[in-house]
């Protein structure tokens, strides 16, 4: 049976929900995509999935990169090649997030640290788990700490993290 009974005005209506949860629009994620034909430096995010943080090194200049790229920012050539990074580093400079958060963080997360942390090879910036910022110093060693991202995509995605080497406790 069809239901196009238009009987002026007292049609029966299809009755539609509003979601139970609305969803954090993609365009506000602001987690890069992380497969292969979402962006050129998927092998970065693989290979971090694998547990491991690399970044790219050119094969014609020996410049290492961070973050990766497709094309070296130094002579231009195209030739790169993914390297392993060291898991440990020290904190070469740090602050603290107060408020201000961008959508899909919630006001729990707050405060929490950010710092740069240097690697050796590279300086990188990154959030600072496990410790707040009056327990920290300039020159403390970190380590590197891989955390899978929730939402919105179903893509399993991850990104990575410190935490101090000594403030194994909590
Ligand atoms: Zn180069």
């Amino acid at each position: 049976m069809t239901d196009s009974d238009t009987n002026g005005g007292d049609t029966e209506r299809e009755r539609v929900s509003v979601p139970d949860e609305v969803e954090l629009p993609r365009l506000l994620d602001f987690y890069e995509l992380q497969t292969e034909d979402q962006t050129r430096i998927h092998e970065f995010y693989d290979n971090l999935r694998d547990g491991q943080l690399t970044t790219t090194q050119c094969r014609d200049c020996e410049e290492i990169h961070f973050p990766p790229r497709i094309v070296c920012p130094e002579c231009t050539s195209d030739d790169l090649e993914y390297v392993d990074l060291p898991h440990e580093g020290e904190l070469y400079t740090f602050s603290e997030v107060r408020g201000g958060l961008p959508m899909g963080l919630s006001e729990h997360d707050v405060p929490y640290v950010v710092g740069v942390v240097d690697l050796g090879p590279v300086r990188l910036s990154g959030r600072v788990d496990d410790a707040a910022y009056s327990d920290l110093e300039i020159g403390d060693p970190v380590s590197l700490k891989i955390v899978e991202i929730d939402g919105p995509t179903d893509e399993e995605r991850v990104f990575y993290r410190f935490e101090p080497q000594n403030g194994d406790s909590r």
